[in-house]
């Protein structure tokens, strides 16, 4: 008989005739009434494939599948889900890092070359028929300048690759140092001084919820810019919007927001805003192989196998 997986959200199409081979998989992003269909299902799950979108998988959730054995997410991020509660039931979680690097790092610099360089601005400043009255207001370069990258993980590392590329100088700041070319930042605060771009890669939860705060944003000082591709809770999304609108800093270029897929009213009249709706990982290849590694890890742990990509779960 075929295992049961709680699906909170769909796999790309591919992907889903795949998992849908090898697994009875409960739709419940497609159910009208989702606690009624975890509590018909409760007994035969054995996973749940979560994303950091489809909400949260908590400890009521875990407390209301007896049988959950393994959390497969599909994502990097993993703070969604209560990592405590699982380890208190010995239920495994494994998420899917390195496929989606380079993507979400392409997005880091799509926001910081358009935010600098007014590239959407210029844009709508054409469609909309105003080059003819005169020219787009002057830009900021981005070579010569330094780049802080807030978490040197594996997209803050291939951040720091395409903007070196670019001329600019890098520094960071994370837990630890690392054995990289960088200079590196025990403190947030004095890195921020030094930035004239602040790129934030570093994991969300409790530890980073609004690290960044109007503090932090007038070191960057009003010549900066933030970029986040992390997660909203990253920053202080108050604060954000006291700084940019009394130009505290800048701009900013915001893939992620703290309460999505909304985002303040006042930030959508702001021109030096770039926004876009949390694409880091949204490309048909990694998407496709973001469900591969879900499938893989889901397929090793009920062989017996080690897992692909688990997520440590604090001893
Ligand atoms: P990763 O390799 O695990 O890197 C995470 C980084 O966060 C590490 O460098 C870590 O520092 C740093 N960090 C954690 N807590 C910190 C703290 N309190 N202060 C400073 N730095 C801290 O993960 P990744 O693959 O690079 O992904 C990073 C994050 O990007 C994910 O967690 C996810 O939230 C976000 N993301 C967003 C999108 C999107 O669509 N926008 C897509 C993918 C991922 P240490 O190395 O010193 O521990």
């Amino acid at each position: 008989m075929k295992r049961t997986i709680l699906a909170l959200q769909s796999l790309l199409p591919d992907e889903m005739v795949k998992l849908e081979c090898d697994y009875k998989v409960v739709r419940l992003w497609e159910s009208n009434d989702p606690d009624k269909t975890i509590r018909d299902y409760a007994n035969d799950v054995q996973a749940v494939l979560s994303t950091y979108n489809s909400g949260g998988v908590s400890d009521r959730l875990m407390d209301a599948l007896p049988n959950l054995e393994i959390i497969a997410q599909f994502g990097v991020g993993y703070d969604n889900i209560d990592l405590a509660a699982a380890k208190k039931r010995n239920i495994a979680v494994t998420n899917t890092p390195d496929v989606l690097t380079d993507d979400t790092a392409d997005v880091a610099m799509f926001l910081m070359l358009n935010v600098a360089r007014r590239g959407v601005e210029g844009d709508v400043f054409v469609r909309v028929g105003r080059w003819s009255s005169g020219p787009l207001p002057l830009s900021t370069s981005i070579s010569g300048k330094t780049v802080g990258i807030v978490g040197l993980g594996q997209i803050g590392q291939a951040i720091a690759q395409r903007a070196e590329a670019f001329n600019t100088q890098i520094i960071y700041h994370s837990r630890s140092e690392k054995d990289v070319p960088y200079v590196y930042y025990d403190d947030l605060e004095e890195m921020a001084r030094e930035a004239d771009f602040l790129i934030l890669a570093c994991a969300g939860g409790p530890e980073t919820e609004k690290m960044i705060d109007y503090k932090i944003l007038e070191a960057l000082g009003s010549r900066g810019f933030l970029i986040n591709i992390a997660r909203g809770s990253v920053v202080d999304e108050d604060d954000l919007l006291l700084a940019l609108t009394n130009k505290t800093i800048a701009g900013a270029g915001l893939d992620v927001f703290a309460n999505e897929p909304f985002v303040p009213d006042a930030m959508l009249k702001m021109d030096n805003v770039v926004l876009s709706p949390h694409v880091g990982s949204a490309t048909h290849e990694t998407r496709s192989k973001m469900g591969m590694l879900v499938i893989d890890n889901l397929s090793a742990y009920f062989e017996g196998k080690p897992l692909l990509t688990p997520v440590k779960l604090a001893s």
